[in-house]
């Protein structure tokens, strides 16, 4: 058989075992050598599987039947798990699931960066991964003149109502089922996006979990919001803990959530939160990490592999709102955050003062621009630490890296395969890795995060 013809057709049953997961999630099986995606299925699972589409390199399957269940699997607890797809491992069990995100990693670096001889620690992971984001983001539309909220259906821009979501703190269920309650009072239309009629568009509900404060944003097509004043009473009645309620106007026919103009309807412009010693200022459109809980697991690793004693000059690049540059910022001399979002940089400025860290300078600029810029002002870092999107680190930023020499560079990563390409051409300019630490940031979800602490070998 020509290599460009797959064994197997659309529709055809056939029997498979798997061997691995992939990143989205699936089961991974070789049929007569053939790679086959199959949705929900769990390594060292045999079953029943019916083709459901063929490419030439790989194909994808449906679960009909499973003969021999891994011991990894379980019972997915949420009722719409099937149809809504903000989770990928729930019919998994947690210890599988870590288990999983630590293969991740140990398998990139080896396939993608040759990388062998490196410790990957077991996943840290959550006592109760459930119930752990601090932000709901809910879409608002209407079915049968009545206002539902909740989530869009896998692939598609149908809105599927939704009583709870059981990654989501209870008190953003809580609120999201009241504003759509009170819509419904009150005749607040919600939004159609086909036709581009109707109110609201997104309920927003943010949670500091330390503090307790919530804050409500209500995203609407236009400035008028009918009712305005009963709908911000009855919330502040029902839920005394929202410290702040926001309107953004967003008029543009877009998938994008907020529009530009922001206003506070009542109370602060600003929730807080802590996370270790460090308060962050929360606005509606604040980046900040959604697992606070397993965020502190993260940055402590993060500060144990910076390694630091008071007396060192850190760069912290890609700092998003400055949230690790604080942290550090404690037990160093002086860290230098860079970020390309000018109101991040404004949040990392306002937050520095508000915890008292004068020892911090942030710029907003591309780190492989504003850092050789830097060096040549004669800053030399000890401790380089890199928090770059999925796509890696910019091999500009790499090379400066390489060039500045500092004594420990940590690189946190949301991407195994870009890691192990950065700490491959680390490692060939004089680091070794040390060793890597994944941290579950998303329980039930396939999102691996990794913290990895490289050392300058002697001689460089
Ligand atoms: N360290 C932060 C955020 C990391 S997310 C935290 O822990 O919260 C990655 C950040 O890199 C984002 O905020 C993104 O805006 C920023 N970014 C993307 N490309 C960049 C570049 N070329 N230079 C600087 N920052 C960049």
């Amino acid at each position: 058989m020509s290599k460009t013809t797959p064994p197997v057709q659309k529709n055809e049953i056939i029997h498979v075992t798997i061997t691995d997961l992939s990143h989205q999630g699936a089961g991974v099986a070789k049929h007569e050598g053939y790679t086959l995606f199959i949705p929900k299925a769990l390594p060292g699972e045999t079953c029943e599987v019916k083709v459901t589409k063929t490419s030439k390199g790989y194909g994808f399957a449906r679960l009909i039947h499973i003969h021999e269940p891994s011991s990894d699997r379980t019972e997915a607890p949420c009722p719409i798990y099937n149809t809504c797809g903000g989770c990928q491992l729930q019919h998994m069990t947690y210890e599988g699931q870590l288990r999983y995100k630590q293969k991740q990693v140990s398998d990139a670096l080896e396939r993608l960066g040759g990388i062998t001889d490196v410790p990957v620690h077991p996943t840290l992971g959550m006592d109760h991964p459930w119930r752990y984001r601090n932000k709901s983001q809910v879409p608002v539309g209407e079915r049968d003149g009545k206002v539902i909220a909740g989530f869009y259906q896998e692939r598609s821009h149908r809105i599927v109502d939704m009583q709870e979501c059981i990654i989501q703190n209870e008190h953003n269920d809580e609120i999201v089922q009241k504003v759509k309650d009170l819509a419904n009072h009150y005749g607040i239309r919600g939004y159609d996006e086909e036709k581009h009629r109707g109110t609201l568009r997104h309920v927003v509900v943010r949670y500091g979990r330390q503090s307790g404060e919530l804050m409500v944003v209500f995203v609407t097509r236009d400035e008028a919001l009918p009712n305005k004043k009963n709908l911000i009473e009855d919330i502040r009645k029902a839920f005394p803990a929202v410290k702040s309620i926001v309107q953004n106007i967003n008029p543009k026919r877009t998938n994008v959530i907020f529009g530009d103009k922001t206003k506070v309807l009542w109370g602060e412009e600003y929730i807080y939160d802590s996370i270790g010693a460090i308060k962050f200022a929360i606005s509606a459109r604040s980046f900040y990490q959604v697992n606070p809980e397993q965020t502190k697991v993260l940055y402590d690793k993060t500060l144990e592999y910076a390694n630091l004693t008071g007396s060192e000059t850190v760069i912290d690049a890609y700092c998003g709102i400055g949230t690790i540059s604080l942290f550090l910022a404690q037990q160093a001399k002086h860290v230098y955050g860079v970020e390309i979002v000018p109101e991040a940089i404004s949040d990392a400025k306002r937050n520095a003062e508000l915890n008292g860290l004068t020892n911090t300078d942030f710029a907003v600029g591309e780190a492989e621009n504003v850092i050789p810029w830097w060096a040549a002002q004669g800053i030399r870092p000890d401790v380089f630490v890199v928090d770059p999107p999925r796509k890696g680190c910019d091999e500009k930023l790499l090379n400066t890296m390489l060039e500045m020499k500092p004594k420990r560079i940590v690189y946190v990563s949301c991407n195994p395969a870009t890691l192990a390409r950065d700490l491959k051409v680390l490692e060939e300019g004089g680091y070794k890795t040390k060793q890597v630490q994944p941290v579950d940031m998303f329980p039930q979800s396939t999102h691996v995060e990794c913290i990895s602490q490289l050392i300058l070998k002697e001689g460089n």
